[in-house]
């Protein structure tokens, strides 16, 4: 591989070197970081926010023991990261899943950071994760192991202070199960706003109407702002996705809803094709009764290769990490990579496509309408509201569409790609309020 002489890479690295940090310019961290130092570097903020931003302010590590149905005992490892919290409480996912590293979750966590902070919500950025396959133990177990979770976190945890979600392999009744934990430990004077300590609870308690679409429903509405400046409509276009879970379906079922044509899905079981179109409501129904699109009957199995050279116009990953790689990229025939999931385009990648012409529209604008319901909900906590789906979407889109001009108008100044426009744009404005506020002590 060669090695790394890029804008990122070198302001990574000067700045590990400083911190006298040890770095791999493979991780994911590193990478991250460094093209967020890339987007500092186009603005003129001093070199202390540079380091502060380089650095999660905590690191927190929990080992859970959890008694299973058979008898036997498992140590389940769990992690918080807290990246920063300048614009207000942490904020963001626990991901539950059996892979899970430390560097991935500071990842997730910066860029939460710089999520919340494009959409000007008034959250930092957090996020955490639990060393464990949830398809693999029964719900009892999964029970058992949120609530010693969430106690092990204790007042790491809070609705003034840390504020978790669900993320991949997370639900609602999950963040139901750590809601109930908190609020038993919390004082009795407390107990109505503890609830607001997670956010994608379930309706009944206390969740918000349109949460759970809320990412795929943001995707749609950043492209609407997008779009039309590309001389592109939505109702015209066609689409394949990676992954399938929550963010994947949604967004699939509400293009579709758009006249968007859902060609070609991949997910952890297998990869399926139709020209003509796949029913992208028909294939929620069958991924949430098999678990995975594999043996879908109304479209043809495909490999890997063939999935990622099927033309399309969108091509949108909505599952893990630098699952878009070099190679990958080479294959891709579409007009617009937009990313649904977190960091799922490795820089290479994302340089080859922008030479060949691809727009890569960043996962820090895409998929922020998640945690952008999870504020309204956490609102309507505070204020013992409830609003209706129309007024989540409306204010939802108003969000993702400031956002999208945010990003677009910084571009413009800075003339630079999206993504260095969207760390740009969230680096600005905390920028302002370290001026502002200065750094304690
Ligand atoms: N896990 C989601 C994300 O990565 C949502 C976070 C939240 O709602 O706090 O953006």
């Amino acid at each position: 591989m060669d090695p790394c002489d890029t804008p990122a890479c070198q302001s990574a690295r000067e700045i590990f070197h400083e911190l006298e940090e040890y770095y791999d310019e493979h991780n994911l961290y590193f990478q991250t970081i460094g093209s967020v130092l890339e987007a500092a570097n186009l603005l003129d903020v001093p070199h202390r926010l540079k380091l502060i931003l380089t650095q999660p302010k905590n690191e927190i590590m929990v080992h859970c023991p959890v008694k299973m149905d058979d008898g036997t005992w498992q140590l389940f490892k769990g992690y918080r990261v807290q990246h920063n919290n300048v614009l207000g409480p942490y904020k963001g996912g626990m991901r539950y899943h059996g892979e899970v590293k430390l560097d991935e979750v500071k990842t997730l966590a910066l860029l939460m950071t710089m999520k919340c902070a494009l959409a000007r919500l008034p959250y930092g950025g957090a996020k955490g994760a639990l060393k464990i396959d949830p398809r693999a133990v029964s719900k009892d177990e999964l029970e058992r192991v949120t609530r010693r979770l969430t106690a092990a976190l204790g007042n790491n945890i809070g609705p003034d202070y840390d504020i978790p979600a669900p993320d991949m392999g997370t639900n609602s009744q999950i963040m139901a199960w750590m809601a109930d934990t908190y609020i038993n430990f919390a004082e009795s004077s407390n107990k109505v706003t503890a609830r607001g300590v997670v956010t994608g609870k379930p309706l009944e308690f206390g969740g918000s109407a349109g949460r759970e679409k809320a990412t795929g429903q943001g995707l749609v509405y950043v492209l609407d702002a997008m779009l039309p400046g590309m001389k592109m409509d939505l109702s015209e276009l066609s689409c394949s996705l990676i992954g399938y879970g929550n963010v994947g379906s949604w967004t699939g079922r509400l293009l579709q809803a758009r006249g968007t044509r859902l060609k070609a899905v991949m997910d952890h079981t297998g990869a399926i094709r139709n020209a003509h179109g796949i029913d992208a409501e028909k294939l929620a129904l069958y991924v949430a009764q098999t678990g995975g699109v594999k043996g879908y009957t109304e479209a043809d199995a495909i490999d890997e290769p063939d999935f990622y050279s099927t033309p399309v116009d969108l091509f949108i990953p909505a599952a893990l990490e630098q699952m878009v790689d070099l190679e990958h990229a080479e294959r891709l025939q579409c007009k617009v990579l937009v990313e649904a999931a977190n960091a799922p385009t490795t820089p290479r990648a994302e340089r080859h496509l922008l030479a060949k012409g691809i727009e890569v529209l960043p996962a820090i604008l895409c998929n922020a309408g998640g945690v952008t319901v999870s504020y309204f909900e956490w609102k309507q906590n505070r204020q013992s509201e409830t609003w209706d789906e129309e007024l989540v979407d409306e204010r939802l889109r108003t969000v993702m569409t400031r956002s999208a001009q945010r990003v677009l108008d910084t571009a413009a100044r800075l003339n630079c790609n999206m993504r260095m426009a969207s760390y740009a744009a969230a680096i600005e404005h905390i920028d302002k309020v370290y001026e502002m506020r200065g750094v304690f002590p």
